[in-house]
């Protein structure tokens, strides 16, 4: 028998009204969760009944349910973390992904899919000013992209001494060297742990959490060996990028591979005011960045792009008789990770599609001149400094004290009206702010100043 289509346009039509009440309350909603986690195991966390349920009712009990318990991420009201929204066409792809349900590991088995996510892929790479014709793989985020990259650079730099990692492994290998900035982001270890690689060589960051140049040259000149170096575009607090072209040409001249963590920074590459801060970028040989941030598509989506031909598919690849090739060209699964996987490459398509390349600028440009209209309203209230340079989407803020900071960062989080997110940075408390959304607007700037200035004024009213 086959499948009943009926059953499905119940369940679909039942899905995108409920999915359209959540998108219609996103604009008044306030961004914060009405429930924790406990009240929403305690409204989920039942024994699993033992009849079957009809398809649609349990996708309505679903989405009655999870309501309250829903942060408002899509909101241009959303600051936390570095987290975007969705653009309509990436929404509406993603949904027609999930309806496909193609298994996107092989050419061979579906031809559109793969067609799309290359074609997505040389776009990226156009667009952001990389090499042309580098591999480009579609990964669940960056923490992947950059373990990915990561994996072809230590399977290079072994092959380059003559030891081939994937017949011989780590054990008895030359040690590989890795060197990356104080101011990483924490998934560059991970990736770095994943590959039993271990910590990497830490060298010291500036003020705005850029890697010292000559702090690198120094440790370039101190190791012997394979070696790997990490930069990144774009520090989670400041911004900031490293000095590429510097950075890259000193490790280059070591024989060092070259990785960028690009996770949102990445972008202003393809701005033609803000490449300038990335100068050099394409130079490196491997970079990781997110489209579930920057570009706004839907979880979840990150891409390894690697400019060196073949060596991912070295690293990466796998030969079995039941994989079948279609041509020479690397399958999906030769790129990634993965072998099975949704086709998340194909919201990047839409996203790209929908922009045009016009629209990616504008895209990008709009973050920062939102985050920079933060800055100056923000530092206009009381006692508050912008820490950074707002050279790209993030804004840290000081608010006199840590303990002043610590109590207005949970002022406005109870508050819940916007969502910013409290961190440290450089052994102080700090709120950060990203701009990530491509919703966000002159309005929600405005609003997002007001409810600071009300959790400032809270917060002071009782000290
Ligand atoms: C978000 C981020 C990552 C990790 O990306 P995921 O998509 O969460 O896996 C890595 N590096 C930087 C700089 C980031 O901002």
């Amino acid at each position: 028998m086959n499948l009943n289509p009926d059953e499905y346009r119940a369940v679909l039509d039942h899905a995108t009204a409920r999915s359209m009440e959540w998108i219609d309350s996103i604009p008044s909603r306030r961004v914060a969760p009405f429930a924790n986690v406990d009240e929403m195991k305690k409204v989920f966390g039942h024994p699993l009944q033992h009849a079957p349920m009809d398809a649609v009712a349990v996708v309505d009990e679903l989405a009655t349910l999870a309501g309250p318990g829903l942060m408002a991420m899509p909101s241009g009201r959303f600051f936390g973390w570095v987290i975007g929204g969705t653009l309509p066409a990436a929404l509406g792809a993603d949904v027609l992904v999930s309806s496909w349900d193609q298994n996107a590991a092989m050419r061979y088995a579906s031809p559109a899919t793969a067609a799309i996510e290359e074609v997505a892929g040389e776009w990226l790479v156009d667009l952001l000013g990389l090499p042309a014709g580098s591999d480009v793989g579609f990964t669940t985020g960056a923490t992947m992209g950059n373990w990915t990259c990561l994996a072809a650079a230590r399977a290079s730099v072994l092959d380059a001494v003559g030891w081939d990692v994937n017949t011989r492994g780590l054990q008895g290998a030359p040690v590989v060297t890795v060197i990356a900035g104080a101011e990483r982001h924490a998934s560059v270890d991970l990736a770095l742990r994943y590959l039993g690689l271990g910590l990497p060589t830490v060298v010291d960051a500036d003020a705005q959490g850029r890697i010292v140049a000559s702090s690198l040259a120094e440790a370039l000149e101190a190791i012997s060996g394979p070696a790997i170096v990490v930069l990144q575009a774009g520090n989670l607090h400041s911004g900031a990028f490293d000095p590429m072209r510097e950075a890259v040409a000193l490790a280059h001249a070591r024989g060092a591979w070259v990785h960028i963590d690009g996770a949102f920074g990445l972008w202003a590459a393809a701005s033609p005011s803000l490449r300038g801060q990335l100068d050099g970028v394409e130079t490196a040989d491997s970079w990781a960045t997110d489209a579930h941030k920057t570009l706004n598509v839907p979880y979840d989506c990150g891409v390894a792009i690697i400019a060196r031909p073949g060596v991912a598919r070295a690293a990466l690849g796998a030969q079995t008789s039941y994989l079948i090739k279609d041509g020479e060209a690397s399958d999906p699964y030769d790129v990634t990770p993965e072998m099975s996987r949704r086709a998340r490459g194909v919201p990047v398509w839409a996203a790209l599609r929908q922009l045009g390349r016009s629209g990616v600028v504008a895209l990008v440009d709009g973050l920062v001149a939102r985050a920079r209209e933060l800055a100056a309203g923000l530092s206009a209230l009381p006692e508050v400094t912008v820490l950074n340079d707002v050279v790209f989407t993030q804004v840290s803020l000081y608010f006199g004290s840590d303990e002043r900071t610590r109590a207005v960062t949970a002022a406005l989080i109870a508050d819940g009206a916007v969502w910013m997110s409290g961190s440290k940075w450089q052994g102080h408390d700090i709120l950060r702010i990203s701009v990530s959304n491509w919703a966000t607007d002159a309005d929600d700037v405005a609003f997002a100043v007001a409810a600071v200035g009300r959790a400032i004024a809270s917060v002071d009213s009782v000290r």
